[in-house]
């Protein structure tokens, strides 16, 4: 977008009046991360928890007025909700209602207040989480899916991995998601599993907006905006590709979504696994179940001699799974041909359930599945929308 186009875009908007303070949306600061490229024009709207209803019809206005420019073919506008907490010293305040802390927010808040919510009409919420990247998290949360799937279940899978999204990539996406009648964004039909992924809504040019807090925000929206499920045709478990680490996002989730469990993936050796400890401790301090843990990349087999070749070592995971009292949940060999499915954007499982890697997820979608309807909650999901 040139200089030329964003002054034109923000001097339109500017002529939308924010009703709380009467002046024009760019002046009152409620204009953040504008983004304009390749048909698309989008930013994101941050206002007080309090003030999300009044400005639904800001957003709907706003949307409208970029969706009318020339050459724009999608426009969205983000209504996210950020409390302003008072500033701890060292954090840095990066813009209106938002810190760049996570560790201080991580420090303050350990436990998963009561009003822990689901998304609407969807049974149990199931985070994949790793405490380094790389480790096959986006691949097992994939294959995991599309296991759940083949055992009956309907299943839907969020990528809110902000800081790398692969899903899009590996499940073969690339239309962008649509919003339907009732308001809400239509996940994507694929490979049997409903799927959405932050990297399909946002500008790859432009993900700065959706980190930190913010990306809390995001993935609220993630959560709540997009229709999973229906009264008709409820889904029984939502997966969530989560992103690395014990940040902003995992803590949102563990705190403000009623997780049913959590599933930690691991390489064998020692530098993931101190990771790992790290991301189980994080889960259980904020009261989520942990199902068990996932070693992959647990050995290669010698296609010449059959022979288990241990790269990384084997059994760390199982080893810290168990010091650590939680499940352990399977092993995943290293497969050239998972790596190629995983590149080719076909669920590896789909095609190749009856090789080694193609029955771990197999048997780890069964434990999974098991794991979640032992802790099953029939309470009845409620529909309110979740904000910071
Ligand atoms: P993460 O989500 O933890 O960052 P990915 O799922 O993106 O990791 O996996 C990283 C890379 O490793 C990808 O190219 C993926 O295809 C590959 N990969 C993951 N698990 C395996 C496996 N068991 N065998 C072969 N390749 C794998």
């Amino acid at each position: 977008m040139s200089d030329t186009e964003r002054q034109i875009i923000l001097s339109k908007l500017n002529q939308i009046v924010d009703p709380r303070s009467g002046r024009g949306l760019v002046d009152a600061g409620l204009v953040q991360g504008l983004v304009a490229s390749r048909g698309r024009a989008g930013f994101m709207l941050e206002v007080a928890p309090a003030d999300v209803p009044l400005y639904e019809a800001v957003r709907g206005e706003a949307e409208s007025m970029l969706a009318a420019l020339p050459g724009v073919e999608r426009a969205q506008v983000v209504l996210t909700a950020s409390a302003e907490p008072s500033l701890a010293p060292g954090n840095i305040r990066v813009r209106k209602g938002a810190t760049l802390s996570p560790q201080a927010v991580s420090q303050n808040a350990p436990s998963r207040p009561t009003g822990a919510m689901k998304p609407a009409h969807v049974r149990h919420v199931l985070a994949v989480a790793s405490g380094k990247g790389g480790v096959g998290k986006s691949a097992v949360s994939v294959n995991l899916a599309c296991a759940l799937a083949r055992l009956g279940l309907k299943v839907g899978l969020l990528d809110a991995d902000v800081y790398g999204p692969s899903i899009p990539r590996m499940l073969g996406l690339t239309d962008e998601p649509v919003v339907g009648a009732g308001g809400k964004l239509q996940p994507i039909s694929v490979f049997g599993i409903k799927a959405m992924s932050i990297g399909l809504m946002v500008d790859e040019a432009a993900p700065m907006i959706w980190r930190g807090p913010m990306a809390s925000s995001a993935l609220n929206q993630m959560l709540n905006d997009v229709a999973w499920g229906s009264e008709a045709e409820p889904l029984d478990v939502l997966v969530i590709d989560m992103p690395p680490g014990t940040g902003d996002i995992q803590l949102t989730l563990a705190q403000k979504v009623a997780v049913s469990g959590a599933v930690v993936v691991s390489t064998p050796q020692a530098v993931a696994l101190i990771d790992v400890r790290r991301g189980i401790s994080m889960f259980e301090k904020t009261h989520v179940p942990i199902l068990g843990v996932v070693e992959n990349m647990a050995y290669f087999t010698d296609p010449s001699t059959g022979a288990a070749i241990e790269i990384f070592g084997r059994g760390g995971a199982r080893e810290t799974a168990e010091t650590l009292g939680a499940p352990f949940l399977g092993e995943v060999p290293i497969d050239i041909a998972l790596r190629q499915a995983c590149d080719d954007g076909k669920p590896f499982v789909i095609d190749q359930a009856d090789s080694p890697a193609g029955r771990a997820f197999m048997d780890i979608a069964v434990a999974v599945a098991a794991g979640l309807e032992a802790g099953a909650d029939e309470r009845p999901a409620p529909t309110m929308r979740i904000v910071d």
